[in-house]
């Protein structure tokens, strides 16, 4: 391949899609001309727009992405994120992670990603608001419920997609519930969108515990993020008799080896924004959460936090990806190595797009299902994309991450296939 080629997404996330995608296309030995259209998303764009502070002194300008890796298979979708340090490449490979989930739980998807490069936590409501508006507008071509569906992300939320579907609306002149999912349920969005990257998540713990002979009921969990993904995966964790030993935000951790009171710090959350202060377990740096003395371990907040540097020390025998991309490839190798079973992000997360599926058809067909059928359904997709990849992994002895990337790219290459080439 031209080593030109890519160079305008260069970021380490950029790379680290790639360098995954580039070692499991070997093992499957994938067609070279295939596997060069797939390196690289289809359309991409860029956007700088003014957002005016509340003091209405300072203009800011901010940087936005909309990238949509693969337009194959039907409208693109994925997540917008709000962070201080969003840039092109690290959308571009979240947007390319999304193209093998979709295809993984089999949901007519193309992966795409967006991103504000903008501090949420610094921002007021009516600060975030004017962002979110104005992102829009700046993307309105590209978005739609047949073309590009977004939903949330780091740092944004069921809001700003009630904002983002305000927006869109307004400019085509009727409600289009359709071209945003994660949004608030008053407004279509689905009763169960929420808790489902969690509950989804956790629905894969008996499976995978199971992988390393322990016993979902008695095993103990360390989440790092306590948002959105953590926050719930904390919930259904309990739920199913797990100990959750330590949860974690931007402010650090909080750990009970006799297990964390999760609906007491979940309330302290809401109330006081960061966990620091939470009174009824001891805080520690959120970097050790790490390295604590669990069976499970679930990042749910970043990427890049499992590295070479603290892979040695992980003592869990299972860890569960919540987060996007949240192992390097370096680290990757050091845990396969010791025997650590990973269930991938792009399985482990997928309960989240699997009920925005089910919301966008909702909202497309205007009938709406009932909580109990979504959960029912997202059970039966996530066990079964587990087993698929579970059994890929068996017969060509490699591990759950390969065998995830090797069922979503032979999907995603069989249509690229059958379409053909244009012209
Ligand atoms: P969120 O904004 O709701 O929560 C993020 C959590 O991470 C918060 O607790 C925050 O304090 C913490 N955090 C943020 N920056 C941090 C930093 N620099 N260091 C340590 N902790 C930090 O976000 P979310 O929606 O829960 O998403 C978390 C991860 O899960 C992301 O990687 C996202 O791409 C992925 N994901 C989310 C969904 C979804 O449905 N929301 C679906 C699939 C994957």
């Amino acid at each position: 391949m031209d080593p030109h080629i890519g160079r305008e997404f260069d970021s380490p996330i950029y790379h680290e899609a790639v360098g995954q995608f580039d070692r499991v296309a070997k093992l499957m030995g994938l067609d070279d001309n295939i596997a060069d259209r797939l390196r690289v998303p289809q359309k991409s764009t860029t956007v700088s727009f003014p957002f005016r502070h509340d003091n209405y002194a300072e203009v800011e300008t901010l940087m936005g992405y909309r990238v949509q890796h693969l337009t194959t298979m039907g409208p693109t979708k994925g997540g917008i994120r709000f962070a201080p340090d969003v840039d092109l490449g690290e959308v571009a490979g979240l947007a390319m992670l999304m193209t093998w989930k979709c295809a993984i739980v089999g949901v007519p998807f193309g992966g795409a990603k967006g991103g504000v490069r903008v501090n949420p936590m610094e921002l007021s409501r009516a600060e975030l608001q004017r962002v979110t508006r104005r992102f829009t507008m700046e993307i309105i071509n590209v978005i739609g419920p047949e073309t590009d569906i977004p939903a949330p992300d780091l740092g944004t939320n069921e809001q700003v997609m009630a904002w983002l579907m305000d927006t869109y609306s307004q400019h085509v002149g009727h409600a289009v519930p359709s071209v945003v999912t994660g949004k608030p349920p008053s407004l279509g969005g689905s009763i169960a969108r929420r808790e489902a990257t969690g509950r989804g998540l956790m629905f894969l713990l008996p499976a995978a515990t199971a992988a390393r002979a322990l016993d979902p009921k008695e095993v103990t969990i360390a989440i790092h993020g306590f948002g959105n993904v953590g926050k719930y995966a904390a919930v259904a964790g309990h739920q199913q008799g797990a100990k959750i030993v330590a949860v974690s935000d931007i402010s650090g951790a909080i750990y009970d080896s006799d297990g964390l009171d999760v609906d007491a710090a979940s309330k302290w959350v809401d109330e006081n924004r960061y966990l620091e202060g939470y009174p009824d377990a001891d805080f520690i740096d959120g970097d050790d959460l790490f390295t604590l003395p669990v069976d499970v371990l679930v990042p749910a907040a970043i990427q890049n936090v499992i590295t070479a540097k603290n892979a040695n020390e992980i003592q869990a025998k299972v860890i569960i990806e919540g987060a996007n991309n949240p192992t390097t490839l370096e680290a990757d190798d050091i845990l396969r190595d010791r025997d650590v079973f990973i269930v991938p992000d792009i399985l482990a997360n997928a309960g989240g797009v699997t009920v925005s599926y089910f919301e966008w058809v909702q909202d497309i067909q205007k009938y709406i299902w009932t909580e109990n059928e979504i959960v029912a359904r997202l059970r039966e997709i996530m066990t079964r994309a587990f087993e698929d990849v579970h059994s890929i992994a068996t017969r060509e002895n490699v591990d759950m991450r390969s065998a995830a990337l090797m069922k979503g790219i032979q999907k995603i290459a069989d249509a690229k296939l059958v379409r053909g080439i244009f012209p």
